[in-house]
């Protein structure tokens, strides 16, 4: 209670009316209209598979199109949608794209203290499913696009590039009929140079929102299949060189390995400025200790920060065994068993060095290691860019004490498919949350303290203002 009446505090401070020379919108009942809008969204169930993101597109369309906005939409699929809508700018800068996805990842019904699907305001929060992941990024979009409309061009003023908005399908399913299917079939739509997305973090931590991680790079995922072979037979008669119990001993041997710690530009910059208002004395100092560069100091820091997994994480490469498949009856030695690793590689690592390090590690002529599926490494977006300025500028203005970094993600997101194309794609997550509502998503009990929704709304008006000038 006390965090949100903290937030609420820093929220009654005004944006700057003299943006862009636009009126300033009045915000208390834009966080109505918000909340509204995402309610509608959270009703609309899009639980991918199988999507039926069609409903919350023709939502969005309607909404956009009645506020006098240009929009494309497509089915790239039965019931799959893809929205791109557009706010036109004079034309001096080239665009800049919002974007959020309308899926959401599935329920256990029987776990959710609420209908997951009725939106329900509680307590200070709105839950259901999507609430963080990602339909409260879309309706804080959504609510940028009609502000920009209503306040800078109905009144006069002019956007100095176009304001793209992209609602897409498929996310949480591998993006085949959403970001990939737009890229491939309507390039020219979705030309921009920057991007917002998902893929970052607005932290409270001990009750204070403490940073805002933008993320500007992101780990890159793949798929290995660890293969034990072995001799069959009767299980009455036990045989040296069991394929399971030589994949068990492969796998307890890549489950002590761990890979070199490597900090990059991001990284170092992180923990660098995370390590100015970190509440943790021995954490503050192992991350500066990380930021610098001097080698036995890295180490040191690393060591430190490793025993926090979401800090381990972005320091190395990580590698997670996920299935094990072997065996057909109980009384069957089975000549075969097979593992399958995510491994998720820091940008610019090569998984093929990974996996040659895992083959010495394993080191049995009898198994193999072999990559099944090999992910693509895009560019790191440029963190002293205009736009992550506009963000930090649209993060001090709400809250003068929060910093702003640039962070690499450990998941992967639709930005890397951007910058691989040239854009300069950002990640964000805008809504100030502590560790236990951000552990909601894709959990149980999603939800978002309505301070929060309203903070995210302004920190992307704000940061969208900023770039369009
Ligand atoms: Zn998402």
């Amino acid at each position: 209670m006390r965090r949100i009446l903290f937030l609420l505090s820093v929220m009654t401070m005004p944006l700057s009316p003299s943006i862009g020379g636009a009126q300033s919108p009045d915000w208390n009942a834009t966080s109505r209209e918000t909340l509204a809008h995402l309610q509608h969204l959270i009703r609309t169930n899009t639980v991918n598979p199988p999507g039926n993101e069609m409903a919350v597109a023709l939502y969005l369309d309607s909404t956009l199109k009645s506020a006098g906005i240009e929009t494309n939409l497509f089915e790239p699929a039965p019931g799959r949608a893809a929205l791109v809508a557009r706010l036109r700018g004079d034309g001096s800068r080239r665009p800049v794209i919002i974007m959020g996805h309308m899926d959401v990842v599935g329920v256990e019904r029987a776990k959710w203290s609420v209908d997951p699907f009725a939106a329900e305001v509680k307590d200070g929060y709105l839950y259901g499913r999507g609430a963080i992941d990602d339909k409260g990024m879309l309706a804080a979009n959504l609510q940028t696009m009609l502000l920009l409309k209503r306040h800078v061009l109905d009144a006069g003023g002019k956007l100095s590039r176009d304001v793209i908005f992209v609602a897409n399908s498929d996310e949480e399913a591998g993006g085949d009929f959403g970001m990939g299917w737009l890229i491939a079939h309507h390039r020219k739509l979705i030309d921009a140079e920057f991007v917002l997305n998902e893929g970052g973090r607005t932290r409270i931590v001990r009750g204070k929102p403490l940073y805002v991680a933008v993320q500007n790079t992101e780990k890159v995922a793949h798929v290995v299949t660890v293969t034990a072979k072995g001799p069959g037979g009767h299980a009455s008669i036990p045989l040296k060189g069991n394929a399971i119990t030589r994949l068990g001993r492969a796998l307890a041997a890549i489950g002590t390995h761990q890979e070199p710690t490597q900090v990059n530009a991001t990284t170092r910059a992180f923990f660098g400025q995370l390590s100015t208002v970190w509440p943790d004395p021995a954490e503050r100092r192992a991350m500066a200790d990380v930021a610098s560069r001097d080698f036995a100091r890295v180490t040191r820091g690393a060591h430190v920060l490793g025993a926090t997994p979401v800090f381990d994480a972005v320091l190395r490469t990580g590698i997670s065994a996920t299935i094990v498949n072997g065996g057909i009856r109980s009384n069957v030695i089975p000549t075969e068993a097979t593992a399958t690793l995510n491994i998720r590689t820091l940008p610019g690592q090569s998984i093929d060095s990974v996996v040659a390090r895992l083959r010495r590690v394993v080191s049995d002529s009898s198994v193999t290691l072999t990559i099944t599926e090999r992910g693509e490494d895009a560019p790191a977006s440029d963190f002293g860019s205009p736009m992550f300025t506009a963000i930090a500028d649209a993060v001090k203005e709400l809250a003068p004490a929060m910093v702003t970094v640039p962070y690499l993600s450990t998941g992967a997101t639709d930005s890397a498919r951007l910058r691989q194309l040239g854009m300069q794609a950002f990640g964000i997550l805008p809504f100030p949350m502590n560790q236990d509502d951000e552990d909601r998503m894709h959990g149980n009990d999603e939800r978002i303290p309505l301070a929060s929704l309203d903070f995210g709304t302004r920190l992307i008006y704000g940061a969208v203002m900023r770039i369009t000038r």
